[in-house]
């Protein structure tokens, strides 16, 4: 056997890949034949030729590994513009978190707002600022104003999880703001501009092109009863405590949780729900995930850049 031992060097580490299953069945074997009193001296022989002989296919399963751009289903589901599809070709949540994280799916831009995946916050306006869905549709629930329309898989799935909370005996869900428009936006900013100032706008206000709603993936919550609670009462009723436990099995997360303002640049808003999809919002819940920074290995957003 030694003879061979310089040729499998030069594969070292693929071939010590390949060996670890059949070296851990071999320890097992033996440990068996230990307990049953038979001498385990005969399997010397089996594992190192066996393992060079499959070389080629473990290299293949390298590259589409760190690269699952390459792969058929995802960039089938891209050209579909199907993003629940591609998160699900990733092999999950955590498999297309990881690979984003890595720098591995150059397919993947966190930067445009009509993918699920969007980051938005006060360092990455949308882009364009201007950025309009291209298409939205009414939320069949209560609304206290007349922005009530989302994207129509963040609609479906908010209408799903208000239908289940009622079910559940939590109450009934309003909402208050769902997309805002960039010239919506420009007009409520504007107007704090005038009565604050820009640094008291900015403490109540998105600036125009940094507001979450905008994307059309993200709306504020009330509860209502005989009548509906404020947006800062909603994390104190029974409905908006039963979002923050189950709104994750239902595509969403709160958005912007208690104690991570220094990321997130806002204060705590339980009311404020954001659309990632069920793939990446499991992912989010099961790894213990306060922001959608942190999430992806973004920095920390703060402030506005100026
Ligand atoms: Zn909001």
């Amino acid at each position: 056997m030694s003879v061979t031992q310089p040729r499998h060097a030069v594969r070292a580490p693929l071939a010590v890949r390949v060996a670890t299953p059949i070296g851990v069945l071999f320890t097992a074997a033996a440990s068996l034949a230990t307990l049953m009193g038979i001498s385990a001296i005969e399997p010397i022989e089996l594992p190192a030729p066996a393992a060079a002989m499959v070389l080629p296919g473990v290299e293949l399963a390298e590259t589409t590994a760190a690269n699952p751009c390459v792969d058929d289903d995802v960039t089938a589901a891209l050209a579909a513009g199907d993003d629940a599809a591609v998160v699900h070709a990733f092999g999950g949540g955590s498999e297309f978190r990881e690979a984003v994280v890595a720098g591995n799916a150059p397919c993947v831009t966190l930067d445009d707002p009509k993918y699920i995946w969007v980051v938005v916050n006060k360092m990455r306006p949308l882009q364009p600022e201007s950025f309009a869905p291209a298409s939205l549709t009414g939320i069949g629930l209560y609304a206290s104003t007349g922005s009530n329309e989302l994207r129509p898989a963040a609609t479906d799935a908010l209408e799903a999880m208000a239908a289940d909370a009622a079910a559940a005996g939590a109450g009934t869900l309003g909402i208050n703001n769902g997309y805002r428009s960039y010239h919506v936006q420009q007009r409520t900013y504007g107007t704090h501009v005038r009565e604050l100032g820009q640094s008291g706008a900015d403490a109540i206000s998105a600036r125009p092109g940094y507001s979450e709603h905008q994307s059309g993936l993200a709306f504020d919550l009330i509860a209502c009863a005989s009548g509906c609670s404020s947006l800062e009462q909603f994390g104190d009723t029974s409905q908006g405590r039963w979002v923050a436990e189950n709104a994750w099995k239902y595509g969403f997360i709160v958005r912007y949780e208690r104690g991570h303002t220094g990321t997130t640049g806002y204060l705590p808003e339980p009311w404020h729900i954001r659309y990632v999809g069920v793939d990446l919002a499991a992912a989010y819940h099961q790894g213990g995930f306060h922001t959608l920074e942190e999430f992806f290995g973004l920095p920390d957003a703060p402030d506005y850049a100026h």
